[in-house]
């Protein structure tokens, strides 16, 4: 999805591309406790990170304003930018809203008004789990539009790795489909 709103503004730089891209991944960086809370599960004490943390530090309307500054700093189009990373962010938001329901069936609340109130708890009753179709739907539509843009703009989310890789992929894709097709 990120990738897809770093593309709606052709004159992006590749490294405001990689900001858009990156702001809608980055809420789930509060997940990075699975790591700490795995390998305590059988100390006396566990650290709990992700089960008290994950959906709580980073899904919040504090970290969002915070990442849109720090990417607006490093920005050449700033305007631009702040409105492209506030967007990129908040569909994450949106896409644990509407379909990231746990197996256990935890609809995971969002604590959107966080660190200024603790009053809003966000869930959807419509919400669908992780693994339903309609995310296989949007995954694999996503995926086409990344495609057509690489055949199109001559660059992939790859380059957020490895220009070589991007190059390659880009190349490789030209060669399979000669014939430019435009919306
Ligand atoms: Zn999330």
């Amino acid at each position: 999805m990120g990738w897809a709103v770093a593309n709606s503004v052709p004159s992006l730089t590749k490294r405001e591309r990689a900001f858009v891209t990156w702001a809608s991944v980055v809420p789930d960086v509060d997940g990075l406790g699975i790591v700490a809370e795995r390998l305590t599960q059988h100390w006396a004490h566990p650290l709990d990170w992700w089960s008290d943390y994950h959906h709580v530090l980073g899904h919040n309307i504090g970290f969002a304003l915070t990442v849109t500054i720090v990417a607006t700093l490093f920005a050449r189009h700033k305007m631009t930018m702040a409105l492209l990373v506030f967007i990129s962010f908040h569909l994450h938001l949106a896409a644990d809203l509407v379909g990231a329901r746990g197996p256990d069936g935890d609809q995971w609340p969002i604590p959107y008004l966080l660190p200024f109130s603790n009053k809003w708890q966000l869930t959807w009753s419509g919400q669908w789990a992780l693994n339903a179709w309609p995310n296989f739907v949007i995954t694999g539509a996503l995926i086409a539009v990344a495609i057509w843009l690489a055949r199109r703009r001559g660059f992939s989310p790859l380059e957020l790795f490895s220009r070589t890789a991007d190059s390659v992929f880009v190349h490789a894709l030209r060669r399979r489909f000669p014939f430019d097709v435009a919306v």
